[in-house]
């Protein structure tokens, strides 16, 4: 407890205030069981906080907020911690407590005849996923986190991942929220209606917020008819215009059961074959571009492949694809994608910089926006490659730049700012977004301020100064 990073003195009146809230078992404060929630996952950001409290309802989160707004504490909420612009954790500058609502992990109801499901924020997506199952119902939301992040951090973030091409973002799996606003009150907004034009929506200030505005403490979740059919399919294309064509041919063929599209290039799989035991390239000769999709569907009987083989057939002949694997079983369609999933991992095991860029543009103009980015970056830096996967079917692209052989000492923090430049201008010229699904955070605070137009930072920060006047929650987060 005496080492150097342990909460000074000026912090002990406050931690036993907050102790008495929570319970003294609840204030974290050891440095070592505190690294972990000051740290981002990824290792390239090392925050500092004097402790991390870890409420149990909303009355508690209500009694510390409070406290935190009475002593002008700031306070970082924090889910599973799994986010990737470094939102959830506390800056270096040492003064922000960590809100970690991970023991709110209680399914509150689940009422199937409504769709509904009502959970606390800490819960995490795999047990919202399961519960849902359970109940013979799907909640549709899905990604490579899902084991460890929480539905108060999907919701924060508005999180996208593998389907929402058919069921949206986050955003669009909420009914109603649970808040506790920067002062301490409670705003309870868990209505599970589906019809509600009583003024302005609330709930969508928090959803992508980042934590800035309120605290979410519980949210009511949409549920779907669970998919008793699905067909994985892994197909090359010759390029993204065709995967671009071939999206909309299987939408005549199969209209909206397809959940998920998914575009990888070669040198992708490439790296996923030489990094992650156990995978490989599930066509017999190479191709430079792949597309992944799932179908599904909730009517029993299915007839899935049915309708993809003749769709395939179609496509083939029209040269938008040059061979297909479909799988056979759920083994072989988790190893494809696994492949998909996989590719984060392998690229960090690359020698080499990448820098990474989550883009999106209109699906329409993807192509185009992937030719003329990798032109670019090829004219601008001799020998970069282009690592480009993602969400096709939501215009959503992981676009990266990899330099190789690049040490992460070498790359000078000017050279990441110039690439990113590069490729956000030309997505801003597209009217993209130069953060699609994973939101701003600390990361991306300079490319708000450069991107945004001055009406709408002005929106903004009016909204942020209504509602957490003090500036408690978040601080240097997003705006
Ligand atoms: P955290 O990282 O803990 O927090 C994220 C933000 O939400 C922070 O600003 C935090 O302050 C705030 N917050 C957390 N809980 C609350 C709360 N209760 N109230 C208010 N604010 C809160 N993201 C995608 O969108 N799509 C993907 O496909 C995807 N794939 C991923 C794959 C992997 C392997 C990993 C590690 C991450 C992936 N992510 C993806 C990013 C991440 O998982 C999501 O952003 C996720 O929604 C974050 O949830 P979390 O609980 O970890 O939130
Ligand atoms: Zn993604």
């Amino acid at each position: 407890v005496n080492s150097p990073s342990s909460p000074g003195p000026d912090f002990a009146p406050l931690l036993a205030r907050l102790a008495k809230i929570v319970g003294p078992q609840n204030v974290l404060t050891d440095p070592h069981e505190t690294e972990p929630y000051a740290n981002d996952w990824r290792g390239i950001y090392f925050g500092k906080t004097p402790a991390v409290v870890r409420p149990a309802n909303t009355e508690e989160v209500a009694a510390v907020v409070k406290l935190c707004a009475e002593t002008r504490t700031p306070l970082v909420p924090q889910g599973g911690n799994t986010g990737m612009c470094m939102a959830s954790v506390p800056r270096a500058s040492g003064g922000e407590i960590v809100l970690a609502l991970g023991r709110m992990s209680r399914i509150l109801n689940v009422d199937a005849l409504n769709n509904t499901m009502t959970v606390e924020a800490g819960c995490v997506l795999a047990n919202i996923q399961q519960a849902a199952a359970d109940a013979d119902r799907l909640f549709p939301l899905s990604l490579g986190a899902e084991g460890s992040c929480q539905i108060g951090g999907n919701l924060s973030t508005n999180a996208g991942g593998v389907n929402v091409l058919r069921y949206g973002n986050t955003r669009d799996l909420v009914l109603g929220l649970e808040v506790v606003l920067p002062d301490g009150r409670v705003w309870n907004g868990l209505r599970s209606l589906r019809k509600d034009n009583t003024g302005y929506d609330l709930k969508h200030l928090f959803v992508g917020a980042e934590g800035t505005l309120g605290i979410i403490t519980a949210a009511v979740l949409k549920l779907f008819p669970r998919p008793q059919s699905n067909v994985t399919a892994w197909m090359a294309v010759p390029d993204p215009e065709a995967a671009l064509a071939l999206l909309a041919l299987l939408r005549r063929h199969v209209g909206d059961r397809i959940s998920a599209f998914e575009l990888i290039s070669r040198n992708c799989l490439e790296m996923v074959i030489r990094h992650i035991l156990g995978t490989r390239d599930p066509l017999p000769v190479p191709h430079q571009w792949y597309v992944l999709t799932e179908l599904a569907d909730a009517s029993p009987g299915g007839g899935l492949r049915a309708q993809l083989e003749p769709a395939l057939e179609e496509a083939i002949e029209a040269k938008l694809v040059i061979d297909a694997a479909i799988a056979e079983n759920q083994a072989q369609s988790q190893a494809l994608w696994r492949i998909r999933e996989s590719i984060p991992e392998a690229a960090r095991s690359e020698p080499g910089m990448l820098y990474r860029h989550d883009i999106s543009v209109a699906v329409s103009r993807i192509p185009a926006f992937i030719r003329e980015a990798r032109a670019a970056l090829e004219k601008q830096y001799p020998g970069a490659n282009v690592i480009c996967f993602g969400h096709l079917g939501d215009g959503n692209l992981h676009y990266n730049a990899f330099i190789p052989g690049r040490s992460r000492s070498e790359a000078a923090a000017r050279e990441a700012h110039d690439v990113t430049d590069l490729v956000y201008d030309i997505v801003q010229r597209y009217d993209g977004s130069f953060s699609a699904e994973h939101g701003v955070g600390l990361a991306k605070v300079e490319e708000l301020r450069r991107y945004k137009s001055a009406v709408e930072l002005d929106l903004m920060r009016t909204l942020k100064r209504s509602l957490d006047p003090g500036g408690i929650l978040n601080p240097g987060k997003v705006l």
